[in-house]
C-alpha cells in the first residue's frame, strides 16, 4: 500500500495494537471507536481519483441484514480532519467531491471536537449521495446530502448504533430501524470521548 508523507501539523504515534498513525487526532479516534465498541481498520485501502485517496478508517459494524439503498453492508467510510466549523466541514467534503473517487456510498468526516444537539450527541457529519434521474433513466446529477451523526442505542439488539441521516435510525448492527431508538446522552458520549484524548495523549507521551 502506498504511503502517504506524514503531515505536516501531525505527529506520528502507535496504538498499543502496533497500528502506526499519523497524528494523535487519529489514534484518538482509535480509541473512541473502541469505547462505542465499533471495529476499525486504519488505512483499509487506496481509492482511484484525481488525486487518489486513502481514508483514514473503515468501520465495520457487523450488520447482518443488508440494505442495497444505503449499503449497508459496506464499510463506513471515515475521514478525520481538524475542523473548526461548518464552512470547514462543507469545504472538505466539497475536496473529496472534487476528486472523483471511486466511492458512491455515505462517508462520514469527523473532527477534534464532538458536539451537543438536542441533548444527543454528534460526532461529525454523514455525507450521502442523492441520485437525481433524468426522464430517460440516465443520472441527471448527483448531489451530496449532509446530516448530523448521532449516537444511540438499538432498542431491538442492545448495540450501539450511529444514525444513518437525518431521519432514519436504522440501526447498523442488526439492520432494524424502530422508532424506539435513543440517542445516547451527550454527557455519556462526551465522557467517552474525554476519555479517549487523554488515552491517546497518554499514549503518544510514552512514545
Ligand atoms: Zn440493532
Amino acid at each position: 500500500m502506498t504511503k502517504r508523507p506524514p503531515l505536516r501539523d501531525g505527529i506520528p504515534c502507535t496504538h498499543p495494537n502496533g497500528t502506526e498513525m499519523r497524528s494523535g487526532l487519529e489514534l484518538t479516534w482509535a480509541f473512541f471507536f473502541e469505547a462505542l465498541t465499533w471495529p476499525w481498520i486504519y488505512e483499509p485501502i487506496e481509492l482511484g481519483g484525481t488525486p487518489g485517496y486513502i481514508p483514514d478508517f473503515f468501520l465495520r459494524f457487523e450488520t447482518r441484514v443488508s440494505s442495497p439503498r444505503r449499503g449497508d453492508d459496506q464499510p463506513l467510510l471515515v475521514d478525520i480532519k481538524p475542523l473548526h466549523n461548518r464552512a470547514e466541514f462543507a469545504a472538505r467534503a466539497r475536496e473529496l467531491f472534487e476528486r472523483r473517487l471511486d466511492w458512491n456510498r455515505e462517508f462520514f468526516i469527523g473532527s477534534y471536537e464532538i458536539w451537543e444537539f438536542d441533548g444527543g450527541a454528534v460526532i461529525g457529519q454523514f455525507w450521502s449521495p442523492e441520485i437525481l434521474w433524468s426522464p430517460d433513466n440516465l443520472i441527471h446529477e448527483r448531489l451530496w446530502i449532509n446530516s448530523y451523526a448521532i449516537v444511540f442505542d438499538c432498542s431491538a439488539c442492545g448495540q450501539r448504533s450511529i444514525m444513518s441521516d437525518c431521519h432514519s435510525w436504522h440501526c447498523r448492527r442488526c439492520g432494524v430501524n424502530s422508532s424506539d431508538n435513543v440517542a445516547v446522552s451527550f454527557a455519556e458520549i462526551k465522557a467517552l470521548w474525554v476519555d479517549a484524548k487523554n488515552r491517546a495523549q497518554w499514549e503518544r507521551g510514552r512514545e
